[in-house]
């Protein structure tokens, strides 16, 4: 028997969204250790690791041998959700990344996942974009966590499918923001959105001392709106 692995707290925390026995397709692995975890908790009980990259494919192996798990995952070197060859997974998981390059990828693959019921979505930015395709393409956000590790913060967003066109139930504030995360606005929240209002504040500064040009207008137009949004969600 081959030791357990200790994932992050932040990966620990996505595990907790996979359902248990699921077959996972882990999608930008790079060290594979989500996969193994999930394993050896029986949280999954097959899964496919991909990458696109050889490095971190090569780690992926590396790992998986390791932990002698070469029959449970599949180690796969391909682009988003081309490693999936028509098996039924379940659940699909993609972190450690921005929210436009997990977008891409759902969106380039999404006729690849007819099977997958659930995605377990851990962007490191830009959740919002996330939250925007979900909405658009029949999948509906039934949690969400923000977490610390390391001085930095993390989304986590679960969707399930829905076979609904679209889900109309998030409003402006709620794809930017968050539904379950401004409703709760802990600690972590209130962090993430302050380091954002003094990154607003240095952008804001700088276009009020930049040259009066229209494009320059406009940006602080929209600098100063997104300050005060961000304002009206902390003081509530
Ligand atoms: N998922 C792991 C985690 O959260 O700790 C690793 C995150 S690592 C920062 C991002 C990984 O995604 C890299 O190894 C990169 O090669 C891989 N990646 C980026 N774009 C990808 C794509 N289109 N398809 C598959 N893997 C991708």
């Amino acid at each position: 028997m081959s030791q357990s692995l200790r994932l992050s707290y932040r990966l620990e925390t996505v595990a907790k969204y996979i359902q248990k026995n699921s077959f996972l397709a882990d999608i930008g692995s790079d060290h594979a250790y989500l996969p193994v975890y999930c394993i050896q908790t029986q949280k999954a009980r097959q899964a496919i690791a991909g990458e696109v990259t050889k490095g971190p494919y090569d780690s992926a192996k590396k790992t998986v041998c390791q932990y002698k798990l070469s029959d449970r995952i599949d180690v796969r070197l391909g682009n988003g959700f081309d490693v999936i060859l028509g098996e039924a997974v379940e659940c699909v998981t993609i972190c450690g990344m921005g929210g436009q390059l997990i977008r891409d990828i759902l969106e380039h693959g999404k006729e690849k996942i007819p099977t997958v019921q659930r995605l377990v979505l851990q962007p490191n930015v830009a959740a919002y974009t996330i939250r925007k395709w979900a909405v658009q393409n029949g999948w509906k956000l039934t949690a969400e966590e923000i977490l610390k590790e390391d001085h930095k913060i993390y989304e986590i967003l679960v969707l399930e499918r829905t076979f609904k066109e679209m889900d109309a139930t998030l409003d402006a504030k709620d794809l930017l923001f968050g539904p379950f995360l401004r409703k709760e606005k802990n600690e972590v929240f209130q962090e993430k959105w302050y380091r954002e209002l003094k990154k607003l504040s240095y952008v804001k500064k700088s276009l009020e001392n930049a040259p009066q040009t229209t494009e320059n207008m406009r940006r602080l137009q929209e600098v100063v709106e997104e300050y005060q949004q961000i304002e009206r969600i902390l003081s509530k």
